[in-house]
């Protein structure tokens, strides 16, 4: 009988993705899903009391992120809306050829400029631009060097709890609640000068009158405790242990690394099988109860080739081959060490295949 697989977290490798919710998160968010549902905004105790939560969030979001003051943090829907947000301010700005679907697609959507590169180096936008350049990149995991700019804006959302992040010299930053451990919906805009954004939403007046909207009090309390816990606890050595164990069990994949460069966070990996096509992969992976990628989730559904490994000047044979293993806290060095193991198997099979 054609068993389905069990969905062992362990077996979980797409942390990129999505990460599950943390259970204290869970714990956290469940009263304002419950009796403590009022409206921030409203002058009444229920009002009061949501308000205090949201209040006690953006601290700590500012606490984790660094931020002077906790009137720079805006909550978003997610990082999707947050670099829509930056990039239609009308500030004149550049964008790296490595971005996001939500940053690239808008920028090809306004017609703004890209940066030029030479592999991951950027150039230098012209005289008077911005420059958005992501601080780690989704696909690759490969930490990107912000060129000289007028000013700067930094997609942070692989970024926050994988590596040290600093803002010194960023105006504008976004992350996303569900890539660290939070709920899904709800994001975050840092803006050093609160005053340089104009609303992207119009309405009644929330986040000081720029965002409007009824505040996701839940999404935004777990946001809150999940990015401060994702910066007290770093997942650097976790998932350096779990890229080890992987690789023991099959070193061979070394050869197959899409090169990083230095300093990028453990908790990517990306490689391009060599004569195996990245989904026939990732099909196979599931069928075994495992869940890796082939190249970014938000758009491995897509045809066309990823833009950022077409970027990084890979033929379409590398590209096709592409996948993604993306580390986290469901996993443990035992369960990427049999990620391995059938990795090793999936490419041998596939090749047998191609090869009769
Ligand atoms: N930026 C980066 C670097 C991402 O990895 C993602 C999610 N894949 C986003 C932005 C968008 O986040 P969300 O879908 O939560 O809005």
């Amino acid at each position: 009988m054609n068993q389905k697989p069990s969905m062992d977290p362990a077996r979980y490798f797409d942390h990129a993705a999505t990460t599950p919710l943390r259970p204290e998160v869970f714990a956290e968010m469940l009263p304002y899903l419950k009796e403590g549902f009022g409206n921030p905004h409203s002058l009444h105790a229920w009002g009061r009391q949501a308000a205090d939560a949201v209040r006690l969030a953006r601290e700590r979001v500012a606490q984790a992120i660094g931020a002077e003051d906790p009137m720079q943090v805006f909550f978003t829907s997610g990082a999707t809306e947050a670099n829509n947000w930056v990039l239609s301010l009308g500030r004149p700005v550049a964008v790296s050829p490595f971005e996001h679907a939500s940053a690239w697609e808008t920028a090809q959507a306004k017609g703004l400029p890209f940066l030029g590169n030479q592999g991951y180096r950027l150039d230098s936008p012209p005289a008077r631009l911005g420059a958005a350049v992501m601080l780690v990149n989704n696909e690759t995991g490969a930490v990107l060097e912000a060129p000289q700019a007028d000013w700067l804006f930094r997609d942070i959302t692989q970024a926050v709890g994988k590596i040290p992040v600093s803002l010194e010299g960023v105006d504008y930053a976004t992350f996303s609640g569900h890539k660290l451990g939070g709920p899904k919906g709800v994001g975050v805009l840092f803006a050093r000068e609160p005053e340089s954004l104009c609303p992207l939403l119009h309405g009644g007046g929330q986040e000081l009158g720029l965002r409007a909207g009824t505040l996701n009090v839940p999404g935004i309390v777990g946001m809150g405790l999940a990015t401060l816990l994702a910066v007290e606890h770093p997942l650097g050595p976790h998932t350096s242990a779990c890229r080890t164990s992987f690789f023991e069990a099959i070193p061979e994949a070394r050869e197959w690394c899409l090169e990083p460069g230095p300093n990028g966070p453990t908790s990517i990996l990306a490689l391009s099988l060599p004569n195996v096509q990245g989904e026939a992969a990732v099909l196979d992976l599931d069928a075994r109860g495992f869940a890796i990628s082939s190249g970014a989730a938000c758009s491995s559904r897509s045809t066309e080739p990823s833009h950022v490994l077409t970027a990084l000047g890979m033929n379409e044979e590398q590209i096709r081959g592409a996948i993604r293993i993306s580390f986290g806290h469901c996993n443990t060095p035992q369960s990427a060490k049999e990620l391995g193991i059938a990795l090793r198997e999936v490419v041998h099979t596939l090749n047998r295949i191609r090869n009769v």
